[in-house]
C-alpha cells in the first residue's frame, strides 16, 4: 500500500461518489483478483468465491457514503469480503475449503472489527480514531527502528504475538527460544512505545492502559496492517529480485505468519497472466454491481 497506491484510491472513491461508472469500472479491476483470491482460499467452489466477492462490491457501493477514504480501501475491502464469507460458512450456506478448525480463531481476529455500520457514538469513534492513527504513527516508528537495527528476531516475536495473535508458548517453538525471553521482547516493545507516546502533543491521547495494551496493540496492528508488504514487493519476490534480509522477511510474513491478504494478493500476482478470465470476471461483477452506486451521488 505503497502512498500513491493510497492517494489513487482516493481519487478513484470520490469519482465513484459523483457516480463516475468508469472509475467504478477501473476499482473492480484493480480489487477483483485479490479479492477473488482470498475467497478461493477459503471457499470449497469457484462459484461461490466469485458470489462473495460481487456480494462485497455491491456491500462497498451500499456503504459509499461511510467509507473513510482516508483508510486503506484495499483492506477495508477485505473487511466486507471477510464478513460476508462468514456469515455464508456459520449459515452453511456455502461449503468451506479445508477450513483448519484451530485457525478460526486467528481468522476471526485477524480482520478489524470495523466497516459497514456506521458508528453511533461519533464523538467517541471520532477520539478513538484519533488515538489509532497516534499509536500507528508510533507502532511504525517502532517496526522501523527494529527494521534499521536489523532486529528481525525481535520484529518476528512482535508481528506473530500481536499481528498473528500466536501465544508465548507457540512463539518461543517456532523461533526456537524460551518462553520468558518471547515475554521480554513483548513487554520491551510496549514500553518504548509508552515512551514514544510520551513524546506526544497530545497527552490525552497519548496513553495505552496498562490492562489493555496489548489487546490495543493487536487491534491497530491488525487495522492498519503494518508490516503487510507492499504489491511491489510481492512482484520482485515473485521475480525473485529480492535480497536479504527482505527475502527472509517476506517470507516469513507470507510462510510463518500466513498474512490472508499478502498471500491473496500474491496468488492474484501469479494469475495476473490468465488476464482474459480476469477481466470477464471483472465485466460481470461491473455489470452486476453498478446500479447500486446511484445513492452514492445523492
Ligand atoms: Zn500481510
Amino acid at each position: 500500500m505503497s502512498s500513491t497506491g493510497a492517494s489513487a484510491d482516493e481519487f478513484l472513491v470520490e469519482q465513484i461518489r459523483e457516480g463516475d461508472q468508469h472509475a467504478w469500472r477501473q476499482l473492480i479491476g484493480r480489487y477483483e483478483g485479490r479479492l477473488l483470491a482470498f475467497a478461493r482460499s477459503r471457499t470449497a467452489r469457484f462459484s461461490d468465491a466469485e458470489d462473495l466477492v460481487q456480494e462485497a462490491f455491491i456491500g462497498f457501493a451500499h456503504s459509499l457514503a461511510h467509507f473513510d477514504s482516508s483508510r486503506s480501501l484495499e483492506t477495508y475491502l477485505f473487511t466486507i469480503l471477510r464478513y460476508k464469507l462468514y456469515d455464508q460458512l456459520r449459515s452453511k450456506k456455502i461449503e468451506a475449503l479445508n477450513a483448519p478448525a484451530d485457525d478460526e480463531d486467528w481468522w476471526d481476529r485477524i480482520i478489524p472489527e470495523e466497516g459497514e455500520t456506521p458508528s453511533d457514538a461519533a464523538v467517541q469513534a471520532e477520539a478513538a480514531k484519533t488515538q489509532g492513527e497516534l499509536l500507528a504513527t508510533v507502532m511504525r516508528r517502532l517496526i522501523h527502528e527494529l527494521r534499521d537495527r536489523q532486529a528481525f528476531d525481535d520484529l518476528q516475536v512482535i508481528e506473530l504475538v500481536f499481528y498473528g495473535g500466536w501465544r508465548n508458548l507457540r512463539v518461543a517453538e517456532l523461533l526456537d527460544m524460551d518462553q520468558k525471553a518471547v515475554a521480554g521482547v513483548k513487554f520491551r516493545a510496549i514500553q518504548k512505545l509508552q515512551k514514544f507516546l510520551g513524546q506526544a502533543d497530545d497527552k490525552e491521547l497519548a496513553s495505552l492502559a496498562e490492562d489493555t495494551a496489548e489487546v490495543t496493540v493487536a487491534r491497530v496492528w491488525r487495522e492498519r496492517r503494518l508490516t503487510c508488504l507492499k504489491r511491489s514487493t510481492l512482484q520482485a519476490h515473485l521475480l525473485d529480485l529480492l535480497e536479504e534480509p527482505w527475502l527472509s522477511y517476506t517470507r516469513f510474513h507470507l510462510d510463518a505468519v500466513g498474512c490472508p491478504m499478502c498471500l491473496a494478493n500474491l496468488q492474484d500476482l501469479e494469475e495476473e497472466e490468465a488476464a482474459d478470465e480476469h477481466g470477464r470476471a471483472a465485466e460481470t461483477i461491473f455489470q452486476s454491481s453498478v446500479g447500486f452506486l446511484k445513492t452514492g451521488g445523492a
